[in-house]
């Protein structure tokens, strides 16, 4: 297959394309700065801008994945910040939408990125597919940016959105910026510790996006999160018994909140995501405990 990736650069994308190009597919990476990538350009594998031809490219491609984004990670979500969150999701999908709508031979499917955030703070409901979502910026985030992928089932485009949540893997995201203090024998729950993480290893969500590039059963918003998720306690203790130290030291939440006001809710909101659709459609997990992937990573 022919695929296209925007956001291919980043610390999914870099996963995602060793897979398909183990898988023997060909991928066109849409980047802000293809000349980055020169080294990496390769027959099977190509580096192009966003000023490109994309309707032209569009008509080569069978399959699009959406990765591109501001990252939400900062230390202070300014206004200035929020809006970029917003609009570099906005623009990019609206912009791949639109160059596949002018393609004269249309993509079959289009995996384009969402967040587990559109749930909010749901205490330990366990939560599918059909929950509605919350009423804060990241989960207004998420609708926006599924909402303008869904446009492209206007033009009989198969449109899934992966609600990621926290996805690990030992360079990058999350989990590296946890392991610092844990291996310092300093680690421990960060907030009130009853908090749900819907986790996912790094590679099952990547496997996901290609089960989904594949499974016509895969249309619309689906949770891609391992089919146990856990509490900040439970992952904490976990992770300190992977790494053979002590999970004592807690981070009370005030102290999380007064650091990083709004942000703080991404480690504090409680999310419990079930995998159903991925579950129903027959996804095979690589990893569905915590301790079988922490020992995979770590
Ligand atoms: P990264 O930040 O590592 O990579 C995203 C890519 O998007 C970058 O490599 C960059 O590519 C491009 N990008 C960055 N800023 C902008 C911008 N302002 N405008 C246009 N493009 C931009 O993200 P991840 O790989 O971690 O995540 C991929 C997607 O999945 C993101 O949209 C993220 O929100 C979502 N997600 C990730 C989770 C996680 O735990 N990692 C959890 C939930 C959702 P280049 O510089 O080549 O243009």
């Amino acid at each position: 297959m022919n695929i296209l990736i925007s956001g291919g650069t980043g610390f999914i994308g870099q996963e995602l394309r060793t897979l398909l190009l183990k898988q023997g597919h060909d991928l066109v990476i849409l980047t802000r700065s293809p000349e980055k990538y020169k080294d990496e350009s390769a027959k099977n594998q190509r580096f192009v801008s966003w000023d490109d031809n994309l309707p032209g490219l569009m008509n080569d491609v069978d399959a699009v994945v959406n990765l591109a984004g501001e990252n939400i990670f900062a230390l202070r979500w300014t206004p200035e910040k929020k809006e970029r969150i917003l609009n570099s999701r906005i623009k990019t999908t609206r912009t791949l939408v639109e160059a596949m709508k002018e393609a004269g031979d249309k993509p079959v499917a289009f995996v384009s990125s969402s967040g587990a955030n559109v749930y909010g703070d749901r205490g330990d409901e366990v939560l599918d597919e059909n929950e509605p979502p919350a009423d804060d910026f990241l989960a207004d985030v998420c609708i926006q940016w599924e909402q303008e992928a869904e446009k492209a089932t206007e033009f009989g485009v198969r449109v899934a959105n992966p609600r990621t949540g926290v996805v690990l893997e030992k360079e990058g995201g999350a989990l590296e910026k946890m392991l610092l203090p844990f291996r310092m024998g300093v680690g421990g729950p960060i907030g009130p510790g009853t908090q749900y993480m819907s986790w996912i290893h790094r590679t099952d969500l990547c496997r996901s996006i290609i089960f989904a590039i594949e499974n016509e059963e895969m249309q619309g918003p689906y949770n891609a999160c391992a089919p146990n998720p856990v509490t900040m306690n439970e992952f904490s203790k976990t992770l300190a018994a992977t790494l053979n130290r002590p999970a004592i030291f807690k981070v009370p939440e005030f102290i999380i909140e007064t650091a990083l006001g709004e942000v703080s809710k991404l480690v504090i909101d409680s999310v419990r995501m079930q995998p159903k659709k991925l579950q129903v459609a027959g996804f095979d997990f690589q990893f569905e405990e915590l301790e079988e992937a922490l020992a995979d990573i770590v």
